[in-house]
């Protein structure tokens, strides 16, 4: 049975940011059916059903886990946003600032400030300590109340939602939206943004997905794919 318990279930992720499960059909058992359709067949009981499920990860027999499928409601900022979008095989539909008043709060605010890594252009590697970053935080608070000041002063002076948002801090303002995708294409996602060489960010997420949604919704699945897809040094908590 899909465990239905999940539907509903919202955790938190950064500072204002949370992921929530809308929807679930399918379980293992649907998977193993699928691909038992190839010769009209339906359970054999969990040993067998398990072990032909770890058997279809191991051979890269993927099409059975399409026939499980995910729906997300999600609030992230907009920078996790864009890298999430890139994933074509998902459908979304976004909260638009052109009939959305942001909110005052609505800025992501790192808990760390994580230094550029010296090996790889687009990875960050440690942090500044938290006397380091302190100045950086209060710049950037300061930084988001002057952008979201003269945001509401262009409102205020008629100007459209469209266009007054060019005053909003683009990466960091937290945005909302509905995505859908099949098991398969979820462990692509996951594969490669849970990956450590993933930012930070959409990690936080993929992890989140992963532990609270993934794994107990299709706890078979998730051990042949920590067994067979997952790279090494992948944190799956
Ligand atoms: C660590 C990291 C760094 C990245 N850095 C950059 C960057 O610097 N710049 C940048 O532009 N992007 C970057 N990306 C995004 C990356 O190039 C992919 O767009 C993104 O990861 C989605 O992967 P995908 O295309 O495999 O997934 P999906 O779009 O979900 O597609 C899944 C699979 O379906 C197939 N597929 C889907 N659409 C097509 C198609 N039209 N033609 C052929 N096959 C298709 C492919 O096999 C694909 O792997 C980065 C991604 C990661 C994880």
């Amino acid at each position: 049975m899909p465990a239905a318990h999940l539907i509903g279930k919202r955790v938190d992720v950064l500072d204002k940011g949370w992921i929530e499960l809308q929807d679930l059909m399918g379980d293992d058992l649907a998977i193993v059916n699928a691909a038992r359709a190839s010769f009209l067949g339906e359970s054999k009981g969990d040993e067998r059903d398990h072990k032909l499920l770890i058997y279809l990860m191991q051979h890269h027999h993927t099409t059975p886990f399409e026939q499980v499928e995910f729906k997300f409601r999600v609030r992230a900022p907009v920078m996790t946003w864009w890298q999430w979008v890139r994933h074509r095989t998902w459908s979304f539909n976004a909260q638009s600032g052109r009939y959305v008043t942001f909110e005052e709060n609505d800025f992501y605010v790192p808990e760390t400030w994580r230094k550029q890594s010296a090996s790889n252009k687009q990875a960050s590697f440690g942090e500044l300590t938290l006397e380091e970053g302190q100045p950086l935080t209060q710049a950037l608070e300061q930084h988001y109340q002057r952008c979201y000041d003269l945001y509401r002063q262009a409102l205020a002076a008629g100007v459209a939602r469209e266009q007054a948002r060019v005053f909003l801090p683009g990466f960091a303002v937290y945005y909302t939206w509905v995505c859908k995708v099949d098991a398969h294409n979820l462990l692509h996602f996951l594969t490669l943004r849970m990956s450590p060489d993933a930012q930070y960010e959409i990690r936080a997420y993929a992890r989140a997905i992963y532990r609270h949604f993934f794994k107990p919704a299709l706890p078979w699945t998730a051990e042949a794919a920590e067994q067979y897809l997952f790279a090494p040094g992948t944190q799956l908590d």
